[in-house]
């Protein structure tokens, strides 16, 4: 069966500059997939790839193709990816008041919906609405719905907006960092019930987060992108027992606990290169602590694992991961 999202060799690029370089992974109809990455790996601008919206930002894809559900996303029409965004794709921005109209009440943003792309009436979409407000645990579904934004919490605001992703029926939903915007209490809240509902409804999940500790929680899976490349992709089992990447090995020692358990919070020395100055070879060697002569020079290629991951790495090649 092929996979329900699949992004081969896919190159974006703004001018001349390649943002992202060959990014490969896949994702399985009711899977949930982490991708992670420090800020300015390129996951944002992934989930602007994957839901065609790359042009807001003066940026196109160069290269690669994007299947969903066996379909190139890459050559769709903006009238065809407008019908699966919002519809068969639901997308959750990091910022909840980006994807909010100030001026509307919500229930009606969200009824819009559901109206748009299952051709529901006015009443039907309403109580979808409704009904999908109770699901997210909004207390008093029917005054939120009445709401504008601005009469919102933040934790509130999210939920209306996880529930227009889901209200156009989706297969896949895409959460690009979901909770950043919010306060910590209620961070884990909002990806519990986001996951909860996933889970239910088997639907697939791209979650795209910087929080391993997200990642070890709620994920099946995780691809590790670092400047603009796919560092390793391995199950959450894998990748936290035997870390294949130097990178994913700094990233879990990332962790706070972890890494108070290890004797106190290590961060990464050194920050992510911009697409400018990636430098040639590993584009992590600057910051690699296990860095040989040659990751200077070659791109280290992708490798299988034992386990049925991906690592690209030259130890991996020399066997000595
Ligand atoms: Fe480190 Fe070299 Fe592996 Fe890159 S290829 S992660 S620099 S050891
Ligand atoms: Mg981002």
């Amino acid at each position: 069966m092929t996979s329900l999202l699949s992004l081969s060799q896919l190159s974006v690029k703004v001018g001349r500059t390649r943002l992202l370089d060959g990014v490969g992974f896949s994702l399985e109809r009711g899977e949930i997939l982490g991708l992670v990455g420090e800020s300015g790996s390129g996951k944002s601008l992934t989930a602007l790839a994957i839901t065609g919206l790359l042009p807001l930002i003066g940026a196109s894809v160069a290269e690669g193709a994007i299947r969903f559900d066996g379909a190139d996303l890459t050559r769709m029409t903006d009238r065809e990816l407008r019908r699966l965004r919002g519809g068969r794709i639901g997308f959750v921005m990091q910022n909840p008041m980006t994807a909010l109209d100030p001026v509307q009440r919500v229930g009606g943003q969200i009824d819009v919906v559901s109206r748009l792309h299952l051709g529901l009436s006015a009443s039907a979409a309403r109580s979808r609405t409704l009904d999908l407000m109770t699901q997210l645990r909004i207390p008093d579904a029917g005054a939120v719905a009445d709401a504008y934004p601005h009469q919102l919490s933040g934790g509130m605001k999210q939920r209306v907006v996880i529930a227009m992703a889901l209200a156009g029926d989706p297969d896949l939903i895409i959460a690009d960092e979901p909770t950043t915007a919010l306060d910590v209490t209620v961070q884990a809240q909002i990806i519990q019930i986001l996951t909860t509902l996933v889970r239910e409804r088997g639907l697939a999940l791209l979650l795209i987060t910087h929080d391993m500790g997200v990642v070890a929680q709620v994920c099946d899976r995780v691809a590790v992108l670092y400047a603009g490349r796919i560092a390793e992709e391995r199950s959450v089992a894998g990748i936290f027992s035997n870390p294949a990447h130097p990178y994913t090995r700094a990233l879990i020692g990332c962790i706070p606990q972890e890494a108070m358990e290890a004797g106190g919070l290590r961060g990464i020395p050194g920050s992510v290169p911009t697409a400018a100055t990636y430098p040639a070879g590993c584009r992590f060697h600057p910051r690699c602590v296990s860095a040989i002569s040659q990751c200077a020079i070659d791109r280290p290629k992708e490798r299988p694992l034992p386990d049925g991951g991906t690592v690209a790495c030259h130890l991996a090649s020399a066997g000595a991961l």
